[in-house]
């Protein structure tokens, strides 16, 4: 099945909010096997908002609209819908009643326009907001089917999983399983070369890549008759992908790569502590966001200036004249020093420059040294990172927290 979402709201058309809608509403069409070629936005305008839906069921037989079904004589979409399928409206008693009731609990005067809201044709489907008061509806016009849904994302969204994923699911043939592998240490540019052939010749399953702060996934879809089935159709799939991707592949499904190094961590029993200059917390901050750390996870430290790099963490003052505090001597010194004060089995370390400012010719912006004590041993890596801020800084957190994944291994 074929659908087009159509966003309506002139705000949208300013850029004065983002269409997350049409964003939640893909994403959800394509878990459920609809197939989406074309989106559109269009302002309260009922003559625009004609053509949009003539445009769209020229093309596909389902339509989704968010937005505009208030109260208000801006909020067009229904009237516009109906105009378009030559339906007449009459109350929807049930409808009003709810609305009635929902004024009356919070107090509120209902206006006559808030009527408008309980106005459908007789064969509609109506679709109950839980969440506020205008409900949506679904018109099935000898297979031409509008589906209508509220502008708030808060009452779009329950609406749409209570409602109409039951709907659309009649349209469903066969399921579709997937699975998701998390790749990191590659580029998505990279990673996809890799993979180059298969997505090029790729019909049941598909695999299909997205990047993500410092890391990429690729999402296996196969479509079956069953579950089982589907997930047969996976595996080797799933084989290939592994035997050229190796131990780039972290982790399945909704994990995290702080989830996958602090299971190790726990499970090898293992102590670690953190000695960050440019990521400031970040590298700490991640290995703690996986809930069972605290048997692992010994202290970090955030050492900013050269002082507390010395002081701190023990790092030779010769080494930082030397070398400069952003340099692959330094984040060794610092990884060996975290692990040596706090007494951790492990040390890691960040060093560099996250910009905008402080760059030079041979220390440019987007240089991180990061270090690893393990085993008596340490290692350091040179990064050369792009990005703002804040992305240099997630950048080299993930690439460190790998480089440590990849060590216990
Ligand atoms: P209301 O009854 O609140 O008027 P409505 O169904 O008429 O709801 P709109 O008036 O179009 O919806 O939008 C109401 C609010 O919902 C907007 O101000 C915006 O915050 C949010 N909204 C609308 N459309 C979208 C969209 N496509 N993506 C994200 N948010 C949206
Ligand atoms: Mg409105």
């Amino acid at each position: 099945m074929k659908a087009e979402i159509i966003a309506v709201g002139t705000e949208i058309l300013l850029g004065d909010i983002v269409n997350t809608n049409a964003q939640y509403i893909a994403k959800r069409l394509a878990d459920l096997g609809v197939t989406v070629y074309h989106q559109s936005v269009v302002g309260d305008n009922t003559k625009r908002l004609l053509e949009a839906y003539t445009l769209a069921f020229s093309r596909v037989d389902l339509v989704i609209a968010t937005g505009g079904l208030g109260p208000t004589k801006d909020d067009l979409t229904k009237e516009v819908a109906f105009e378009y399928f030559k339906k007449k409206s009459v109350v929807h008693e049930a409808s009003l009643k709810i609305i009635e009731d929902y004024f009356k609990d919070s107090n509120r005067p209902m206006v006559e326009s808030n009527k408008k809201q309980a106005y459908f044709p007789k064969d509609a489907i109506i679709l109950p907001n839980n969440n506020g008061t205008a409900p949506g509806c679904i018109i099935d016009e000898n297979g031409k089917i509008v589906i209508l849904l509220p502008g708030p994302p808060w009452e779009m969204k329950p609406m749409f999983e209570e409602s109409v994923v039951p709907y659309l699911k009649k349209f469903q043939q066969g399921i579709l399983v997937s699975k998701v592998l998390r790749v990191i240490g590659v580029g998505e540019s990279t990673a996809a070369e890799m993979l180059e052939d298969i997505m090029d010749n790729q019909t049941n399953p598909t695999v299909a890549p997205y990047a993500k702060a410092g890391e990429v996934t690729f999402r296996i879809t196969a479509k079956a008759n069953t579950k089982e089935e589907g997930k047969e159709l996976i595996v080797p799939m799933e084989n290939e992908i592994r035997s050229r991707l190796g131990n780039n592949i972290y982790g399945e499904g909704d994990t995290t790569l702080e989830n996958v190094i602090g299971e190790m961590l726990v499970n090898k029993k293992l102590t670690i502590a953190t000695a960050e200059s440019c990521t400031g917390g970040m590298v700490a901050s991640s290995l703690i966001n996986y809930p069972g750390i605290s048997s692992a996870f010994i202290e970090g430290a955030v050492t900013y200036c050269n002082e507390a790099k010395i002081s701190r963490l023990g790092v030779e003052k010769e080494t930082l004249d030397k070398y400069g505090a952003v340099s692959s001597e330094v984040a060794a010194e610092m990884a060996s020093g975290i692990a040596r004060t706090s007494g951790a089995s492990i040390g890691l370390s960040t060093t560099g420059i996250a910009g905008p400012g402080g760059g030079s010719k041979e220390k440019p912006v987007g240089l991180v040294y990061v270090g690893l004590y393990i085993n008596g041993e340490v290692k350091t890596k040179m990064l050369k990172l792009v990005g703002n801020r804040q992305k240099v800084r997630e950048k080299a957190t993930m690439q460190l927290l790998d480089l440590l994944r990849k060590e216990l291994l």
